[in-house]
């Protein structure tokens, strides 16, 4: 079991540091763990809750120092969960050549202006048609699987984080055939059920659409604290083998 989506002090909303983060990983018999902190994004875009382009160095020390410091008893690999936000995709492309990456997760965390995963704005549902929300949230996803920067969509059903579920699984259909175009793997990601929701992003109807269409699937926590590294993931293989679904993880961005 490789735990592929993790979080450090840098994106100013997780707490450990990386070695913490890596011994969490070994006392729960993982074999190996992925670094995909928030990663940096234009000044005016989500700057509280994500590194600043300055600390992108440290992030890569911070992680090449827990490889060192774990190497034989713990695979760790380094990579970032990007954002897509119409008009970054050359920002994000910047950054990305600036490491060799391992793994590279798109999110999508903004309609519009509205961090609509953000449990302050909650209310902004209220003022929302649900169909209208995913078809919007949907469409992001899409193009984020066109835009060739990332590797998979990071936990793809999030809109129903705080219980707004999503009214018809058909409303994913055009993602899931843009995320198997392209070739690119889905986040499944545990942290869902640390939340309203109680399940993993995606739920089970979205995750046989995936199967249907080629789709593997990659294990994340999205740990933002060191006990929540491999959070559920005993059941979640359980789920996804039930389900008929490949797992993989990423190095060098090839899926092995
Ligand atoms: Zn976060
Ligand atoms: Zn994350």
């Amino acid at each position: 079991m490789f735990d592929s989506h993790m979080h450090t002090p840098l994106c100013k909303h997780a707490s450990g540091t990386p070695m913490e983060y890596a011994q969490a990983a070994l006392d729960a018999g993982l074999t190996g763990i992925t670094f995909t902190d928030h990663m940096p994004m234009p000044e005016w875009y989500d700057a509280p809750w994500r590194m600043h382009l300055s600390e992108l160095d440290r992030y890569i020390e911070w992680v090449q120092e827990a490889q060192q410091a774990f190497e034989g008893r713990l695979d760790i690999r380094l990579g970032l969960e990007g954002d897509y936000h119409p008009g970054t995709e050359r920002y994000v492309e910047k950054v990305l050549d600036r490491h060799p990456w391992d793994y590279v997760i798109g999110s999508i965390h903004y309609l519009g202006a509205w961090g609509f995963d953000n449990p302050e704005f909650i209310a902004e549902y209220d003022n929302r048609d649900l169909t209208g929300l995913y078809q919007q949230y949907y469409q992001l996803a899409t193009q984020a699987a066109k835009s060739g920067l990332f590797d998979s969509i990071g936990h793809l059903d999030l809109p129903k984080k705080f219980g707004h579920l999503q009214p018809d699984p058909s409303l994913a259909f055009e993602a899931l055939d843009a995320v198997a175009a392209a070739g690119m793997a889905l986040d499944y990601n545990t942290a869902g059920y640390r939340k309203p929701v109680k399940e993993a992003y995606p739920s089970n109807s979205l995750v046989l659409e995936a199967v249907k269409r080629g789709i593997p699937f990659v294990l994340g926590s999205d740990a933002h604290k060191p006990e929540e590294v491999g959070h559920r993931f005993a059941e979640a293989v359980q789920d996804l083998e039930k389900m008929g679904a490949k797992v993989v993880s990423f190095r060098g961005r090839q899926q092995v």
